[in-house]
């Protein structure tokens, strides 16, 4: 069959909404980018005929960066000697999280690296604390290589951990999936939780009735090939547990980190990899558009392009800004930027249920 009959064929397939295999994923990237954005936002219209674009208002706070892990990809822990490691204390976690409340922020983003000397207790007062000050506050926090670092220290099963930690306050777990491609997480992260490991904590929070995200982390000198592989992951958990509410792609920053020989992605990188996660993944709902790494701008675009939620107005994140990176947007930006997408800008809380309209 000659190239442009096979593209016509699978253009097709995917304006009637049919699920496209992986090897058609990849000769996606070959797509001119407004032809694949438009395929995008088509899947994104079959997907959520509504033209809303959701936000929340949350805010992250990391920890602590003492970190075992020391992954090459990272510029946040404390080993990369960029921030002087550094704990916090309970109350100084209460009132960051009181700093959101008063502004009616809804949800809260506990992350940090993998201490050596917490215990499973350590975290699950964390979460009580919280709880207990803040009972309105959504807890969306940790992640699997938190969780398998804390089944593993502790030698307690991961269903107890998650268990013991939802029995505290724990709401959701974010995915925080970076790229799963053995080649790729032997060479960025060789210790932390492998594929198969970050599958089995997926799988655990299943059995405990919990949500997640899945997240994508590219740019770190993976194929094409190892793009979808990572797609395709997600999607064939999704078919088994429907447990990812968002995709959230964005690029690897290399700045400040062991990696940044590495060539950084660019704004069509970016945005070909939203178009292409919107017609790939079509079992996972929502699609964030990554404001925080690839710019405003940037993420306004990806709106046109399969995009439907902005995510978070942060008030605070450490990770990203370590490297170099430092974007800030106001609740009233989001509402610009979304309207002038042509799109309805929502309030949301963290089960994507709207609260307000703009
Ligand atoms: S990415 Fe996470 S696990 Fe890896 S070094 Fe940074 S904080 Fe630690």
């Amino acid at each position: 069959m000659k190239k442009s009959s096979i593209k016509e064929k699978l253009k097709q397939k995917i304006y009637n909404g049919e699920r496209i295999s992986s090897k058609e994923a990849i000769s996606l990237f070959s797509w001119d980018l407004i032809e694949l954005g438009e395929a995008g936002d088509m899947r994104r219209k079959l997907i959520s005929t509504k033209e809303e674009v959701g936000f929340i208002i949350d805010r992250i706070v990391n920890y602590t960066n003492i970190c075992e892990a020391a992954c090459n990809f990272c510029a946040y822990h404390a080993r990369a000697n960029l921030i002087k490691p550094y704990e916090l204390s309970i109350d100084e976690i209460l009132a960051k999280i009181k700093e959101l409340a008063l502004i009616n922020g809804t949800q809260v983003m506990l992350q940090g690296g993998l201490h050596p000397d917490y215990t499973l207790d350590t975290y699950v007062s964390m979460v009580r604390e919280v709880k207990k000050h803040f009972p309105q506050i959504y807890l969306h926090s940790f992640s699997p290589s938190e969780i398998f670092h804390i089944s593993k220290k502790c030698s307690v099963s991961m269903d107890k951990v998650i268990s013991e930690l939802k029995d505290a306050g724990l709401d959701s777990v974010p995915g925080a999936s970076d790229l799963l491609v053995d080649r790729i997480r032997k060479k960025v992260s060789p210790n932390k939780a492998n594929k198969d490991q970050w599958r089995d904590v997926i799988f655990a929070l299943h059995r405990q009735n919990m949500k997640s995200s899945a997240t994508m982390t590219y740019g770190m000198g993976e194929t094409n090939e190892e793009k979808v592989e990572h797609l395709n992951f997600l999607r064939n958990i999704q078919d088994e547990t429907e447990i990812f509410r968002a995709f959230i792609p964005w690029s690897f920053s290399p700045a400040n980190t062991r990696l940044q020989d590495i060539e950084p992605a660019t704004g069509i990188d970016y945005l070909k990899t939203v178009a292409i996660g919107r017609i790939f993944l079509d079992n996972i709902k929502y699609i964030q558009a990554g404001w925080l790494t690839e710019g405003l701008k940037t993420a306004q675009i990806a709106l046109t392009m399969g995009a439907n939620d902005m995510g978070g107005v942060l008030m605070e994140e450490k990770v990203v800004k370590a490297t170099g990176i430092e974007t800030k947007a106001g609740i009233e930006e989001f509402i610009d930027i979304i309207k002038n997408a042509g799109k309805i800008p929502v309030l949301r809380n963290s089960e994507y249920q709207i609260l307000k309209r703009y």
